[in-house]
């Protein structure tokens, strides 16, 4: 077979691929997304295979379909996957991928331990290319994890610096991926087997004839279905590469735990957590720290005269309102049914007292039942280290305060005896 005839089945192997894959990306939310991932990894399989031993002379060299429509096409599909979902996505594949390479290295070192027998006579175990895989494939797994980092952080990085169309940013992206993975990949293969120069050109050359196919194809995709998802990440650059790698700080993993559904405010179980860390960072830095609790007045009542479902709603109002006079690094916490506690980091008894006196002024002035009532609150205020050197016992002397204001005739704020309010 001539070398054009071998480049036109280059030409259609590669829009095919890619027309197969786009197709099920694209439907990924009629389908789900787990079509696409599933003949993503399938294909990968026969790319590791093709890239061993399957070669085809071009126009442009000695080329290996494997690395070059397979292997490249796979990285565009990993960077498209991103551009229309987002980093959290697809590191699923990137880690799949490279999880599922790791398992076949085992295993297929495992099975050359086995003595196989033929079925039928000529067809026998491919056993030296089980071994070969070794090596190979553990550079090519660990190229691969990095390539697929490397073109998703290389396209926000391009955007930046140059935002023109989506198209020129595949392009490039690919373009300089590839370069580096085959420069990669070829040290290897001349470390071990003394491969000639002309096997870093041709795998070169047919990987930027890919890169460009998929650049422009992906244009064509885009123009067609006129794509509103191709923008640019508004994150920093190092939040996503954050979030591709799976670091997510503990404070983002405890921010989307740990909140209660009705109200928005962090529930009790996180209270217990954070409220004695921020006492512990307060106490060593000599800061004082208040602790405020607040119960809304003759809730009950609400509830029996409206329903619960009014009472739900009222319940959001007040946790809405104690939220708006916050302080950034205060938190607030749904203590109880009705009852909520805030934690004010660095607010002596006098501070602490303002804000709660505001809280409990404004929810008063602004929120009312449907009978138009006001809604209003009492308030027991208790500031580190005065009145308790642990959470706990800080809690404790804010709540005999909150009874004080119970006591004392409702809608009040109640801090320490000599403190005026
Ligand atoms: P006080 O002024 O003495 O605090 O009177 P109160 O009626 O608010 O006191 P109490 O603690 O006896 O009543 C609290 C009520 O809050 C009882 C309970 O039915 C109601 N409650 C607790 N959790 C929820 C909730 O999630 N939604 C609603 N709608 N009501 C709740
Ligand atoms: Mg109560
Ligand atoms: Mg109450």
């Amino acid at each position: 077979m001539n070398q054009s005839t071998n480049f036109a089945l280059f030409v259609v192997e590669a829009v095919l691929y890619f027309t197969l894959l786009t197709t099920l990306l694209h439907f990924r939310h009629r389908i789900g997304l787990g079509v696409f991932l599933t003949a993503l990894g399938v294909m990968h399989f026969v790319e590791t295979y093709l890239a061993a031993v399957f070669y085809v002379d071009l126009p442009i060299g000695i080329v290996s379909p494997g690395s070059s429509i397979f292997f490249a096409g796979k990285l565009v599909m990993i960077l498209m996957l991103y551009i229309k979902e987002d980093a959290a996505t697809v590191r699923q594949p990137i880690y799949g991928l490279f999880i599922g390479n790791a398992v076949t290295l085992i295993i297929a070192q495992l099975l050359l331990l086995h003595h196989t027998v033929s079925l039928t006579p000529g067809q026998t175990a491919d056993v030296a290319f089980l071994r070969e895989m070794g090596l190979l494939m553990l550079w090519g797994t660990a190229l691969l994890y990095i390539d697929s980092l490397a073109i998703i952080l290389l396209y926000e990085r391009i955007g930046r610096l140059f935002p023109g169309p989506t198209i020129g940013r595949v392009a490039a992206s690919s373009v300089l991926v590839l370069t580096f993975d085959q420069v990669g990949f070829y040290g290897l293969l001349a470390y071990l087997y003394d491969a000639p120069a002309a096997v870093f050109w041709g795998g070169w050359k047919a990987k930027m004839v890919a890169a460009l196919l998929y650049s422009a194809m992906f244009a064509l995709y885009q123009a067609f279905f006129r794509d509103p998802g191709m923008v640019l990440a508004r994150r920093p650059i190092r939040d996503i590469f954050t979030d591709l790698t799976f670091r997510e700080r503990y404070e983002d993993l405890l921010a989307r735990t740990g909140r209660d559904v009705l109200t928005g405010a962090f529930d009790r179980g996180r209270m217990e957590i954070e409220a004695p860390r921020l006492l512990r960072e307060s106490t060593e830095r000599r800061k004082a720290l208040s602790v405020v609790i607040v119960d809304v007045d003759h809730f009950k009542a609400v509830n029996d005269r409206f329903g619960h479902l009014h009472g739900d709603s009222v319940l959001r109002e007040v946790a809405d309102e104690l939220h708006r006079g916050t302080r950034t690094g205060d938190l607030l916490f749904r203590y109880g049914g009705e009852e909520f506690v805030v934690v004010l980091p660095e607010a002596n008894h006098a501070d602490a007292l303002l804000i709660s006196e505001r809280m409990r002024q404004e929810i008063a002035a602004g929120i009312r039942d449907h009978g138009g009532e006001p809604i209003t609150v009492s308030i027991g205020v208790a500031t580190a280290p005065e009145d308790g050197a642990n959470f706990t016992s800080l809690l404790a002397a804010a709540d005999n305060r909150l009874y004080r204001a119970k006591n004392a005739g409702r809608n009040r704020t109640e801090g320490r005896p000599d403190s005026g309010i």
